[in-house]
């Protein structure tokens, strides 16, 4: 199938590492030009020479953007100029109960889960308004559909994401543009292990061994998911929510 995603300028957010990164390298795999951002400069540089080593694309650049910054991301849309798909990520919410948390917290978590979504679609819809095309994909949680436990705070703002994308939904599918979220269940990151605590391989197993497909999700198992909703091949899916979490939810 032809994703018609060679030649299209692709933003991927909090794209240095884990899915993020993953998602960089599909695009780059199906001939994108791809624009990743996160806070660490050096990083970056890492990340795209690693993607260009793996691609042969040799239209990867990196941005630096903080997305917690609303600043950081008008810069960063006004530096890259035409954006016809973004997949809007950031760095997950610290785990904790309810008496763990105060005020600066829900806010910092807000700014980053809710306000990130909400300032990166104000800066691009203008060009994709004009251009009568955008796909717009936001990594979010299983947490969106099934609370997690000791992950107050996603599953707090998870779903507002979700929220957000059935309104967005309708008010942008006349100018083509379409929006859906995804959600990853467990998928092997750096995030993940700290979430878990676990380091060693044999406990990454036993965690595997609980979900139904029997093992932990690759990074390029979620990014297959992301390409093609943000993708010109989907023309007709938007405000949905989809999980890549290998059968572990129950709910429907
Ligand atoms: P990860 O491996 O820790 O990677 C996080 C990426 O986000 C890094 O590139 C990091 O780079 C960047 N980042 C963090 N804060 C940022 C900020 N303020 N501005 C810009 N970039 C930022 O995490 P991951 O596992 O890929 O998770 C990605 C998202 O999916 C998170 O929101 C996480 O909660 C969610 N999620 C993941 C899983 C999973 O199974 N992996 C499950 C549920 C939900 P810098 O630190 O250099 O900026």
């Amino acid at each position: 199938m032809d994703l018609g995603v060679k030649g299209r300028r692709v933003l991927v957010l909090a794209a240095s590492k884990g899915l993020g990164k993953a998602c960089a390298m599909a695009y780059a795999e199906e001939g994108a030009h791809v624009f990743i951002a996160s806070r660490d400069a050096e990083q970056l540089q890492e990340t795209a020479k690693e993607i260009f080593s793996v691609t042969y694309n040799p239209n990867i650049e990196s941005v630096v953007c903080d997305v917690t910054n609303g600043k950081d991301i008008e810069n960063m849309v006004e530096k890259i100029g035409r954006i016809d798909i973004v997949i809007n990520n950031t760095g997950g919410p610290p785990a904790g109960q309810f008496a763990d948390f105060d005020d600066s917290d829900w806010q910092q978590a807000f700014e980053s889960l809710v306000m990130s979504v909400v300032r990166t679609v104000r800066a691009v819809t203008p060009y994709m308004k004009e251009q009568q095309f955008g796909r717009i994909v936001t990594i979010t949680s299983s947490s969106m559909k099934q609370a997690l436990d000791g992950l107050l705070l996603s599953n707090t703002f998870r779903p507002a994401i979700v929220g957000l994308s059935k309104s967005l939904s309708q008010e942008l599918a006349g100018d083509n543009i379409l929006i859906n979220s995804v959600g990853p269940g467990t998928m092997d990151t750096e995030r993940i292990r700290a979430v878990y605590g676990q380091e060693d391989e044999s406990s990454m197993k036993k965690i595997g061994e609980k979900i139904p497909v029997g093992r932990i999700g690759r990074p390029d198992e979620f990014a297959k998911a992301v390409l093609f909703l943000g993708s010109a091949a989907n023309t007709y899916i938007t405000g949905q929510t989809l999980v890549v979490d290998g059968g572990a939810m129950k709910s429907l």
